[in-house]
């Protein structure tokens, strides 16, 4: 059972969020309903985590594509002592979650408009994070490129995924090793009704990271590690 506060504070940014969502495509969830358990309840699937409920003031999160905001604004509603950041390529979709944040005066959000590849390389950002949350972004082995540079040693990468990630999984060996990212998790999930069963992939950042990574901007993608 969610707290009465914030329940009501997570309603009200599925409301916001629809609002934005009618005037830019940041979804395909358009009703309250949708919205409500494909995003915000999704989102919180992370809350059954419990390194993740030990999250303190010292602790940052970093949301890599999170494009109209999710998991990055449930999560920094569900642990507000935390400073959470969100990074996405796209000027307009940050430009969307920062009115959510602004009309909601959530205090401990901060946004970044820029490419992973990039700011993976910026030393404000490369190792800096303790837990780097990703939706909706890639296959695993172009995600973790991106994610791995942003992690401190030690910290975790949490990745929502369906329950099909056999294939995923197998194609991200070479990855894992290169990125030193070892898989220490696979949390499986319920939510209600025809969203069915889905799964957190979660991985620790064993080491440093080789200078190598990640490549330039396009190549995770083009050319995945294999
Ligand atoms: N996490 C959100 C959005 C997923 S869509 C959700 O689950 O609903 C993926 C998002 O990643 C898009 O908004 C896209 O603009 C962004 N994106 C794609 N490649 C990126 C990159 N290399 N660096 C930063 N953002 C990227």
């Amino acid at each position: 059972m969610l707290d009465e506060t914030l329940d009501k504070s997570l309603h009200r940014l599925v409301d916001l969020f629809l609002e934005e969502n009618t005037k830019l495509n940041l979804s395909a969830f358009r009703s309250e309903e949708d919205c409500w358990n494909g995003n915000v309840l999704d989102s919180l699937a992370a809350l059954e985590l419990d390194f993740l409920s030990q999250a303190n003031a010292g602790t940052s999160v970093l949301d890599i594509g999170t494009g109209g905001g999710f998991p990055l604004l449930p999560l920094a509603l569900s642990f507000p002592a935390a400073r959470h950041f969100g990074l996405d390529s796209t000027q307009k979709k940050i430009d969307a979650v920062q009115r959510i944040v602004n009309a909601m005066n959530i205090p401990n959000v901060t946004l970044l408009c820029g490419r992973a590849e990039e700011l993976g390389r910026d030393s404000q950002h490369r190792g800096q994070y303790d837990i780097v949350t990703v939706r909706g972004l890639a296959a695993l082995n172009t995600l973790l490129e991106y994610a791995s540079p942003f992690v401190k040693p030690g910290g975790y990468i949490i990745c929502w995924k369906s329950m099909k990630t056999e294939q995923e999984l197998k194609d991200s060996l070479l990855a894992r090793a290169e990125l030193s990212c070892q898989l220490k998790t696979q949390h499986r999930y319920s939510l209600p009704e025809k969203w069915g069963e889905r799964q957190l992939l979660v991985f620790v950042k064993r080491g440093p990271l080789s200078a190598k990574y990640p490549r330039a901007v396009g190549m995770p993608k083009k050319k995945p590690l294999l």
